[in-house]
């Protein structure tokens, strides 16, 4: 039996002499030193007690150590599990317990905090800094650079990775090796990766877009990629010149586009621009094509189904829509209700179904059965709509659904008229409770530098565009919106700061 995802991102570089990481300018290693060097690490795994099928939780920094860890995981059969470094000692807790791994991996500075959580679970406890040194490391060293990989079926579990639980409790979900590698497979085809790409790498690697969406489609193409710690608009823009391709969350080609060193000089060598994660406006679309010359690809997916739909690589990039649904995997529109197919135009709830979609909640047999039926179809929470020529758009998420008076107001509507007046940079729109309503329309807006907004004027563009019941009664000026790391606008937050009031 063989081990489908190691056997397809890592085994066929094993003698690869060409560069994978670039750090800093230069080639920092090569495909089969790193094949190599992720051996030593799967020793290492093995010393520590990692057997088949074991959990193995990394919360560190973003460095080509845990990249390494990612490779061993896979190679000895374990489950590679990282946490966003954003998460405080309670929530770790609770990842622990909840996935009981064999091995706990932190930032020497978290060992003191972790390591009775570590203990409790029975997990053994290693650390990597932000260089890549500690104490995993300093395991692999010395170890044998070759390992026996160890046979998977295609229906095992390769990753589990918590989503972000904006309400309630965060889900592990479980990503077979199938679910991965189809997705890797489709997308590299999709996109036309190959082995002359060169990736600009700056999303974080505990999030399905910097670590399967960014990674596995370059390992699986032998792509080589520039590994940049974090997102840095300087760091970006020097290695623009020579590189192909950048993947990134909307707010990555914001801050771009706020530096007037992004010119289409600049981007000339680049052949793909990729946005997900969030909604790119469509302003910014348009503004980055006019710069740059260059039409950025929207795509739309999640961490439990991996992506889903994409804009097409050679036809129409349409602003503001997540593009088809991409081969094999099929995405349709439904009564939220009833669960019936919609027609097309209609707004309904989004449902996926294909070989990226994972296997289910772990240990959450119920949130499991009401998310996945079985059909096989996963109920996304996200609302959409499709285009009479099959372009999907996300209206938004079914949660961030606001039912007022007894009507629904899709947020995304009415933000789309506020960010087009004049002065508005960008705006989120949330209920709140409301004794008479049920729920009230709140809008938080955050003006373009040096605008004073009116919000006379405001209401009086609102008041013409849309019907009363969609009208916020409430209008608040921010500096900025709340953001995750991953570039979404945290309603969440925005409806517990303006709910009592
Ligand atoms: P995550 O599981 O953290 O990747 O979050 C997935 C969610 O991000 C989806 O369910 C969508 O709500 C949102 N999302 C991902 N890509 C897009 C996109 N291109 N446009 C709008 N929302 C998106």
């Amino acid at each position: 039996m063989s081990n489908l995802l190691y056997d397809a991102l890592f085994a066929p570089h094993a003698t690869n002499p060409s560069c994978f990481i670039i750090r800093a300018g230069i080639t920092d290693l090569s495909y089969a030193e790193f094949v190599a060097r992720a051996a030593q690490f799967a020793h290492a795994l093995q010393a520590a007690g990692v057997h088949p099928g074991d959990r193995v939780v990394v919360q560190a920094h973003k460095t080509v150590e845990m990249v390494l860890l990612y490779a061993a995981t896979l190679q000895a059969g374990a489950v590679f599990l990282p946490l966003n470094t954003a998460y405080k000692r309670d929530e770790v807790a609770y990842f622990v317990s909840d996935a009981a791994p064999k091995l706990l991996v932190c930032d020497p500075s978290s060992s003191e905090a972790l390591g009775d959580i570590a203990e409790q679970a029975g997990a053994r406890l290693l650390t990597l800094d932000a260089d890549g040194h500690g104490s995993l490391s300093e395991a692999a060293e010395g170890q044998p650079s070759q390992f026996e990989t160890v046979p998977r079926a295609p229906g095992d579990l390769a990753a589990l990775l918590y989503t972000s639980g904006t309400t309630g409790r965060s889900k592990g979900a479980m990503l077979s090796h199938e679910n991965l590698l189809s997705n890797t497979q489709v997308l590299t085809d999709h996109w036309q990766i190959t082995a002359k790409d060169r990736l600009i790498h700056a999303l974080p690697i505990f999030h399905t877009h910097g670590l399967f969406v960014a990674l596995n489609t370059a390992l699986y193409a032998g792509s080589q990629v520039v590994f940049m710690p974090g997102f840095d608009v300087d760091a970006i823009l020097n290695a623009l010149p020579d590189a192909t391709m950048l993947m990134g969350v909307p707010t990555f080609y914001t801050r771009l586009l706020n530096d007037p060193r992004l010119t289409k000089e600049a981007a000339a060598n680049m052949r793909l621009f990729i946005s997900g994660s969030a909604p790119l406006l469509a302003e910014t679309h348009e503004a980055f094509t006019a710069r740059t010359g260059h039409r950025i690809l929207e795509r739309y997916g999640m961490t439990e189904t991996n992506m889903n739909t994409s804009n097409p690589y050679d036809g129409e990039r349409r602003a503001g829509t997540v593009g088809v649904p991409l081969p094999g995997t099929e995405v349709i529109v439904t009564d939220p209700e009833t669960g019936a197919p919609l027609p097309q135009g209609e707004v309904g709830m989004i449902e996926v179904r294909g070989a990226n979609v994972f296997q289910g909640y772990w240990q959450m047999p119920e949130k499991t059965a009401e998310e996945l039926r079985d059909t096989g179809f996963f109920i996304t929470s996200d609302l959409g709509q499709y285009s009479a020529d099959g372009y999907l758009t996300i209206v938004g998420r079914s949660k961030d659904m606001i039912i007022t008076g007894g009507y629904n107001v899709y947020p995304k509507e009415v933000e789309d008229v506020l960010n087009d007046i004049d002065g508005v940079l960008e705006s989120a729109v949330f209920g709140v409770p409301d004794a008479d309503f049920g729920e009230a329309i709140v809008a938080a807006l955050v003006a373009e530098p040096g605008v004073a907004l009116s919000i006379d004027q405001i209401t009086a563009v609102v008041k013409e565009k849309l019907a009363r019941f969609k009208h916020p009664g409430r209008y608040e000026v921010l500096t900025e919106l709340p953001r995750n790391t991953m570039g979404k606008v945290q309603k969440n937050l925005l409806r517990q700061e303006y709910g009592a009031r």
